[in-house]
């Protein structure tokens, strides 16, 4: 789960890394007045669940509360589209307003999650800034990563060593190592799998501030923040997704027409692989998890039916805890709950009680094609197509 920018500084901010001083405004009137406040010369932010704002015009400096108030209002009444968005945009909602800063460089630092070494990882860079993709493509040797020991947590030696690879004065070296481990607490305390400071700022002081944070929480480790779960802001996801998350079910829609419906990460995985086997290509990825019931599985259907690109649904399905006849059930339960004519569905169903899944199943009107195994999924799709 992502957070906004202005959430993500208030959790640094508690963990001692400094911010800038502002407020969050949701009218241009509001705006007006934090900029009043701030002695006229702000930073007017839109907050989007998305990077590149800088570069697509949702990140204006501001000479007076006038100025600030019109950079508000031009971002609220609009949506953002930057270069992480789809072309559609992300609806503004909120502006962050913000003292200017009196910016001497720009440093790149994160925490994250690294696949590779499967361990934290803290990535800090001189290049910092709007142009951090560049750099990482061009100059990768001036991106600076410090692996982490999960037993032994981030080692003041390591950033002592990041500061000095960043090479920066004693002051402004000292306040980085602070902030460095202040990032990393707060990535630790509260299962997050990337927090992302960039630009952070080196003012003309030697101070270090955070001009910019990105803060994503691990969801399966969100039950164990709920505080942090009630900053969820549905209105940055797609629809259908944000629909799904309702309801506890993963789904990331995709380009393509075959609706997917299946139960665990592994078995989506594979059935996208017989989409694409079949020359067709997912329409989503949507894993029903292991402890569905027929309103769950119905609700997963119905989600994915309200997706006007998909043209024919592939269901496959390995009943373990989750019951054959459970599904078949929960298919029903969708096709008398949706309104237009349900798309032709291959059910390629195995395990606990499959053959009663196939039964009700077959005993219907509905446009579906029982199959026995993945080969006759593809055949199947493909035929439809
Ligand atoms: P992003 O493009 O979505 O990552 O948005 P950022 O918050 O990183 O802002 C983009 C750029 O705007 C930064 O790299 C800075 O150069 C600039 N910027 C952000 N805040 C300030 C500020 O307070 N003062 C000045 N002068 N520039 C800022
Ligand atoms: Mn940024």
């Amino acid at each position: 789960m992502k957070l906004h920018e202005y959430q993500a500084k208030d959790l640094l901010n508690r963990y001692g890394v400094p911010v800038p001083a502002g407020g969050v405004a949701r009218t241009a009137q509001q705006a007006r007045e934090l900029a009043a406040d701030a002695g006229g010369r702000v930073v007017v932010k839109a907050q989007v669940h998305a990077g590149g704002r800088g570069k697509a015009g949702g990140v204006r400096q501001a000479y007076d509360a006038e100025e600030a108030a019109q950079a508000a209002d031009s971002m609220l009444s609009s949506s953002l589209v930057t270069a992480q968005t789809g072309p559609e945009g992300v609806p503004v909602s909120a502006v962050l307003v913000e003292e200017m800063l009196n910016i001497a460089g720009e440093l790149y630092l994160a925490v994250l999650v690294d696949g590779g070494s499967k361990r934290p990882v803290v990535m800090a860079s001189e290049a910092g800034g709007v142009e951090i993709e560049r750099v990482a493509e061009d100059t990768p040797e001036k991106i600076l990563v410090e692996e982490i020991d999960p037993a032994l947590g981030l080692m003041p030696f390591q950033s002592r060593k990041l500061a000095a690879g960043l090479r920066l004065e004693a002051d402004p070296a000292r306040n980085l190592s602070r902030v460095v481990a202040s990032v990393h607490r707060a990535f630790t305390d509260n299962d997050c799998s990337l927090v992302e400071v960039n630009p952070l700022v080196v003012a003309m002081d030697g101070s270090i501030v955070a001009a910019d944070a990105k803060v994503n929480i691990d969801d399966d480790a969100l039950f164990r923040h709920p505080q942090l779960a009630k900053l969820y802001d549905p209105t940055q996801d797609p629809p259908i997704e944000a629909a799904a998350r309702e309801r506890g079910l993963s789904y990331v829609k995709l380009d393509g027409d075959v609706g997917c419906l299946v139960n665990g990460a592994g078995l989506a995985m594979a059935t996208m692989d017989v989409a694409v086997a079949a020359g067709a290509s997912p329409a989503n990825f949507l894993d029903v998890g292991g402890g569905a019931d027929e309103e769950k599985v119905a609700e997963a259907m119905v989600i994915l039916l309200s997706d006007p690109a998909v043209r024919r649904v592939l269901v496959n399905i390995f009943g373990g805890i989750l019951r054959c006849d459970v599904v078949a059930r929960g298919i029903l339960m969708a096709a008398e709950r949706v309104t237009g004519p349900v798309p032709s569905i291959v059910v390629r169903m195995l395990g606990t009680n499959a053959d009663e899944g196939r039964q009700i199943l077959s005993g219907t009107e509905l446009p579906v094609t029982l199959v026995d195994d993945l080969g006759a999924a593809a055949t199947a799709i493909r035929r439809i197509g």
